[in-house]
């Protein structure tokens, strides 16, 4: 058995893994960083994989760079055991490492369907997109499971690249667990518009191959064929190892302000944290990119010895064909919603309320305003759709 002593061990090696490297590293310049990351890639930007990428940015920008950080990267290991009472982490090829600090920035594994494994892409990782790059390479026809943002953004990344998509999932529309109705009725028309066909309030029945083609079988009894299927159906946050060592787990791996974990030693960061924001008053876990980074930095830092809280609201973006956006806060439709276009579904933004409160704001096509919506959500002052016109544009 090889023991091998690091005073700082990463587990994962996704953005909030390679945010805390540079956030430890801003702090201490010596200490001895291990990575454990059980994908056989170093670090890389993930957002690119469903929106840039498929729009002429080359392969090769997506690498972060941990570069001159003297960092041990382990890649193609997973950690499956860890000690916190002797502080040491386990990986699967019989390596045992122990630490003095250590961050769990294990993210979230897919959803998938039990029933059927077969052909689908679960698209989350940068092999998913080279499997989908080279199946587009050969195929025509795509069908894309899932109405959130990854299907959204891969249904309209394929089309733009002259495939034929078809879609499905449960919703009655594009983005409905995130936009107000009449956006997303906007957003079903604009899908159909640029030759994508919606098979909207359905599931997948079954899925069957035949040749080099799979067959979608939907539950209404549709047949749809394709040379690709990719799924986005959500992700689990991936828990089990922080459960296994006794730490407190509640959708997520439960951390205080610190970003520590119920043990002082260990951090949590990134798509697997579940934290209290104060801004929309409620504990929360956070599935984007900014999230992933300043949460990742502010552990790092942390874990080298200082002590800020993490107070920041995350905002998210979004690319589907020509529109776009910027997001802060909680963007759920079934809060109270004033919708402000300057031109309908085409730039404005909307504003989502809980008790006359503004909690999230979606800056459609409306840029640089992401500080001035977070103020916003701060104040914590009482609006109607008359003082909130105008509020902000750009
Ligand atoms: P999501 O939560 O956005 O969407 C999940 C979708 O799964 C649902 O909207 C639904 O349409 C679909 N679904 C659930 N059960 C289904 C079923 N039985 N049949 C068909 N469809 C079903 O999750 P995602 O799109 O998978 O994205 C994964 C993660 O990546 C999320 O955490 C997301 O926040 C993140 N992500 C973010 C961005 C961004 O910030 N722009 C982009 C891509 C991915």
């Amino acid at each position: 058995m090889i023991m091998k002593h690091h005073k700082y061990l990463i587990v994962g090696g996704g953005m909030a893994a390679d945010s805390a490297i540079h956030g430890i590293r801003q702090i201490d310049q010596d200490g001895a960083i291990a990575m454990i990351c059980e994908e056989r890639h170093p670090p890389y930007d993930r957002p690119p994989l469903s929106k840039a990428l498929w729009k002429g940015t080359p392969y090769e920008s997506i690498w972060r760079n941990e570069h001159g950080l003297n960092v041990a990267l382990h890649l193609g290991k997973k950690i499956v055991a860890l000690d916190a009472k002797k502080k040491t982490a386990s990986d699967d090829a019989g390596n045992v490492y122990t630490y003095e600090k250590l961050l769990l920035a294990t993210g979230g594994r897919p959803r998938r369907f039990p029933e059927f494994d077969g052909n689908i892409i679960y698209y989350r990782t940068v092999d998913d997109y080279r499997k989908l790059r080279e199946l587009s390479e050969h195929g025509q026809d795509f069908i894309v499971i899932g109405g959130g943002f990854i299907g959204s953004e891969i249904a309209a990344a394929l089309a733009m690249n002259n495939k034929r998509v078809a879609m499905v999932f449960p919703e009655n529309g594009i983005g409905a667990r995130v936009y107000p109705a009449p956006l997303v009725e906007f957003l079903n028309s604009y899908y159909r518009e640029k030759g994508i066909t919606l098979h909207t309030s359905e599931t997948v029945a079954s899925t069957r191959t035949e040749g080099a083609k799979t067959i979608v079988t939907t539950s209404n009894g549709a047949e749809i064929s394709a040379d690709g299927v990719v799924a986005g159906l959500g992700i689990q946050p991936d828990t089990e190892l922080a459960a296994q060592a006794g730490l407190s787990v509640d959708n997520g791996v439960v951390v205080d302000e610190l970003l520590r974990t119920s043990d002082p030693d260990i951090y949590a960061a990134g798509d697997v944290a579940n934290f209290y924001n104060s801004l929309v008053d409620k504990r929360t876990r956070v599935e984007h990119e900014d999230n992933a980074n300043v949460m990742g930095e502010t552990a790092g830092r942390n874990m080298a010895g200082e002590s800020n809280a993490y107070l920041h609201l995350p905002f998210f973006y979004s690319d589907l064909f020509d529109l776009g956006y910027e997001a802060v806060g909680e963007l759920d439709p079934r809060l109270e919603v004033v919708e402000d276009w300057q031109e309908p579904f085409r730039k404005g933004v909307i504003y989502y309320l809980r008790d006359g409160r503004v909690r999230g704001v979606l800056l459609w096509n409306t840029w640089g305003q992401v500080a001035a919506a977070t103020e916003l959500i701060g104040e914590n002052a009482v609006h109607t759709s008359e003082t909130l016109a105008g509020r902000i544009s750009d």
